[in-house]
């Protein structure tokens, strides 16, 4: 018999902007059902964007976290047996599942310029996510011939029409159908950076995640993750899923790091103590009206 996994659960902010009000419900949440589990909660800097990511921004997130209650016991701050926590230091762990789909044809090169997608690609349903790809490369064999990732995108062959299923532990059934809600999506950008699904699987599973919290707008990126688990031999390490309702303000726009009245530090500087903070991030949406706040302290 089997005994049962300890739970482990992360924390996984990128250092492109100030955490605000959207992340403190997730990050709270995160926090809560590890303690609730007598888990560990690790902080993983995800700092793959390097245009836009800020070592400033990492300290802030830190600093942030830590203010609101939030704590960890494994993290770039401190630590830990399944490091770096830090995505920027992580490549060969993208580089060895990269050779491993690229073995197994799981994925392709595709040499499509931005124009060319831009021209045939149906626009994504929602913001922030990927188009689905129209699959002119999608028949190319010559993986093999590529030693490194480097000067090509690198595209999932997804299955069409499968529906990929899961039970969200928040949100319930989800299921969403491969070639249809998210085409061929990419696993390495040309400019030699992971993508973000490549990136999340490995370092969840190299990290044994038992739980992932995170926030709705992700749970697509759940059913293409569930497919790159599966791909790389990972079915044994499929974390348990919780994705956490975005907060939205009064005119139903989700919060993003432009509202910057909305970050935790401007909060913070306004006077606002962490409980003050907690209570506005957890308000039902409909009642937020988080207009005044910016009114007031901008
Ligand atoms: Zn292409």
């Amino acid at each position: 018999m089997q005994s049962a996994k300890s739970y482990r659960g992360r924390l996984a902010p990128s250092p492109t902007g100030l955490l605000h009000l959207g992340h403190v419900r997730t990050f709270w949440i995160a926090a809560q059902r590890a303690a609730q589990h007598s888990g560990t909660l690790i902080l993983r800097n995800e700092d793959l964007d390097r245009q836009r990511s800020r070592p400033e921004f990492v300290e802030a997130m830190i600093e942030d976290l830590r203010w609101l209650g939030i704590r960890w016991s494994e993290g770039p701050d401190c630590g830990g047996e399944y490091g770096p926590y830090v995505q920027s230091a992580r490549r060969e762990h993208y580089l060895e599942a990269w050779r491993q789909l690229r073995d197994r044809e799981f994925i392709y090169p595709c040499t499509c310029s931005r124009k060319d997608l831009a021209q045939a690609a149906s626009a994504p349903n929602e913001l922030d996510d990927e188009p689905i790809y129209p699959g002119h490369c999608r028949n190319r064999q010559d993986g093999l011939k590529f030693a490194e990732p480097a000067g090509v995108n690198w595209r999932f062959r997804v299955p069409d029409g499968e529906e990929i299923g899961f039970t969200d532990l928040n949100l319930g059934e989800k299921s969403y159908m491969a070639g249809r809600d998210f085409g061929d999506f990419l696993v390495w950008r040309r400019d030699d950076v992971p993508s973000y699904q490549l990136a999340v699987v490995v370092d969840d599973a190299a990290m044994q995640i038992t739980e992932v919290v995170r926030g709705a707008d992700l749970l697509k990126s759940t059913a293409r993750q569930l497919l790159l688990l599966r791909a790389l031999g990972l079915e044994a390490q499929i974390p348990a899923y919780f994705h956490c309702e975005l907060l939205r303000d009064s005119s139903g726009t989700r919060l993003a790091k432009r509202h910057n009245a909305l970050s935790i530090r401007h909060l913070r500087k306004s006077g606002l103590t962490p409980e003050g903070v907690l209570e506005l991030a957890f308000r039902p949406s409909a009642s937020a009206d988080f207009s005044n706040i910016s009114e007031l302290h901008e």
